[in-house]
């Protein structure tokens, strides 16, 4: 039995990893602040002795004993991480120096929930780990990219200059059960309209594409990366490489929920990315053949009877 840390863990992914972990007989301990999470997501896992829930803000240090720390905490929906981008900002770079400070000091292997938004607006496509990315580091979303791209350097050096055992994710767009209704990311926003009948807000024209995963075969991809030598650090993508333009997933989502709704056409937010699909080569390699297995209209069906069963 390991003694795991996940940080962020009554968030949507968290989670759900919390769950797995829990479920596979570790001891699991769920930092979150509850800024995005919430304990309705991780409440049925109170009744485990083997389950521990903490109200802690990850911009402060915190000390315990455990094996493996999966560093999550971080809002990473658009909306929430641009209400307070000054706290998202440390959020990340403090979060990263004290889990790592926690890391070096009881020799734990420590995971960071890196991003696609490392690589900005692309101008490679698809996305492999070599590239530097393209992102605006005044705009609305730096809090975020720049905040990630921070962290991704903090690890980096800790592992050069201290010898503490890393492990970076970028995690391309992710959605499933537990998203928050209100979270104001797109599988989200568009299965909530649907199902009311209300309006389908695409922003700009919907040509922009993204690459979405289901939640199971991400928690999959990021315990493998924990499992991996020490050597491997990454950086590596977790993502399906399977993508779509924002104007199809509409489609696929209206006609999922037998919806009817209409589309309406909303301005484009700043700096919002044209395009996304990650290189999964190095994941397949270094995670023993990694890749994922449930595809969007699989995942849909199961993230549109989770949202049923809510609203
Ligand atoms: P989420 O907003 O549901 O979860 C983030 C969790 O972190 C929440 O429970 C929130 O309350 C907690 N949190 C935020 N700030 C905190 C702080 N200062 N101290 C302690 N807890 C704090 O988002 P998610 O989709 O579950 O994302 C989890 C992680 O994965 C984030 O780090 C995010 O950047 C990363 N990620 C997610 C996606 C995606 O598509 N879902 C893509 C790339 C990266
Ligand atoms: N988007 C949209 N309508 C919405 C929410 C999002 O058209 O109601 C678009 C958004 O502009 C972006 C894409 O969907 O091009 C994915 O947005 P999301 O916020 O889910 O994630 P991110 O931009 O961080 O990839």
């Amino acid at each position: 039995m390991k003694r795991i840390l996940i940080t962020g863990g009554a968030g949507f992914i968290g989670s759900h990893l919390c769950e797995r972990l829990l479920n596979e007989g570790n001891e699991v301990i769920c930092l979150d602040n509850y800024f995005t999470g919430s304990k309705k997501n991780i409440v049925h896992l109170l009744d485990s002795p083997y389950f521990e829930l903490v109200r802690h803000d990850v911009t402060s240090p915190y000390f315990i004993e455990v094996d493996e720390i999966y560093n999550l905490a971080c809002p990473a929906s658009p909306v929430h991480y641009q209400y307070n981008p000054i706290k998202t900002i440390k959020t990340s770079v403090m979060g990263a120096i004290n889990m790592l400070g926690l890391a070096k000091r009881i020799k734990a292997k420590v995971l960071q929930a890196s991003t696609s938004e490392i690589y900005g607006d692309p101008k490679i496509h698809p996305q492999p780990e070599s590239y530097w990315g393209n992102v605006n580091p005044i705009g609305l979303r730096s809090c975020y990219d720049e905040g990630k791209r921070c962290a991704e350097t903090l690890f980096t050096d800790y592992y050069h200059q201290n010898g503490v055992k890393i492990k970076i994710v970028r995690i391309f767009n992710t959605y499933g059960p537990r998203m928050h209704p209100n979270d104001g990311r797109v599988v989200s926003n568009f299965i909530v309209q649907a199902l009311q009948n209300k309006d389908i807000t695409i922003y700009g024209d919907g040509t922009q594409t993204r690459s979405f995963q289901y939640v199971d075969d991400l928690v999959e991809g990021i315990m493998r990366m924990m499992g991996t030598a020490d050597s491997i650090t990454g950086p590596v993508n977790i993502g399906n490489p399977n993508e779509f333009t924002i104007l199809e997933l509409a489609e696929k989502v209206i006609q999922l929920t037998n919806s009817k709704s209409k589309l309406v056409f909303k301005e484009l937010p700043q700096d919002d990315p044209s395009q996304r699909q990650p290189d999964i080569s190095l994941a397949k390699k270094v995670l023993n053949n990694w890749e994922p297995k449930i595809q969007l209209n699989e995942g849909l069906e199961k993230t549109i009877a989770y949202f049923q069963s809510i609203i």
